[in-house]
């Protein structure tokens, strides 16, 4: 089964309104392929979500990078699924390792729906397996510049499909895009996207870099 190619940029905790709006003008002229052919997907922070999605071309889309496990109410600080989806942002990265370690986030606090743990394996209630990209991103090689090889990613991708095909069922196994993030960039995306199980990319840092390349150039 032909899976759509999906590229998300994760831009963490970074940027200014000023910096997102150079980065969506940079996005905006980009030539990349149609959508048809791929997913292309920016998650800014909570902050710049609507201003970003206000500005950018509509072929892309807009993800958070977190969200309330459970309904609105009385959780100070906290945005929900509902809130993402009310501002028409179809997307969320869910428990990222960074929120893992850094902030001790754990299965339960990832959505409900949406728990699987490779080390630990647990496959949660998903109710709608479209709607689910999964990530493998080895955690010595998140911002390290440090990439696996495209056999250490294929290996792992085919061992993740196999355990939806197996848990979950074939044709979940076939349909769901497994992509990779870990230090990947221009550099080394074409051989790890020629590897039959790698559907796509999450990108943090190289997602930024233009940003970094243009503040070094406007200080020259
Ligand atoms: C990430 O944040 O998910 C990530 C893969 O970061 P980087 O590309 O910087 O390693």
């Amino acid at each position: 089964m032909a899976r759509k190619f999906f590229v998300g940029g994760n831009w963490k905790c970074n940027g200014t309104v000023e910096e997102v709006k150079k980065i969506v003008t940079v996005l905006n002229e980009a030539e990349v392929p149609p959508e048809e052919v791929v997913d292309v997907v920016v998650s800014p922070p909570f902050v710049f979500l609507s201003l970003v999605k206000s500005l950018l071309r509509s072929d892309f889309q807009v993800a958070a990078q977190n969200c309330w496990v459970r309904k609105g109410g009385a959780f100070t600080g906290e945005v929900s699924a509902e809130m993402l989806v009310n501002l028409g942002i179809p997307w969320v990265i869910l428990g990222h390792s960074e929120r893992r370690l850094l902030l001790g986030e754990t299965n339960e606090a990832s959505f409900p729906y949406v728990s699987l743990n490779f080390g630990n394996i647990t496959i949660g209630r998903i109710l709608d397996w479209n709607n689910v990209v999964l990530a493998y991103e080895p955690v010595w090689a998140i911002g390290t510049g440090k990439v696996a090889t495209p056999t250490q990613a294929r290996e792992v991708h085919t061992a993740l499909r196999k355990l939806l095909h197996d848990n979950v069922s074939p044709e979940v196994a076939a349909s769901t895009r497994i992509i990779y993030g870990g230090s990947v960039n221009g550099a080394n995306c074409k051989e790890l996207a020629a590897q039959p199980d790698v559907d796509g990319f999450l990108v943090g840092g190289a997602s930024l870099k233009f940003l970094q390349q243009m503040d070094q150039s406007s200080e020259e």
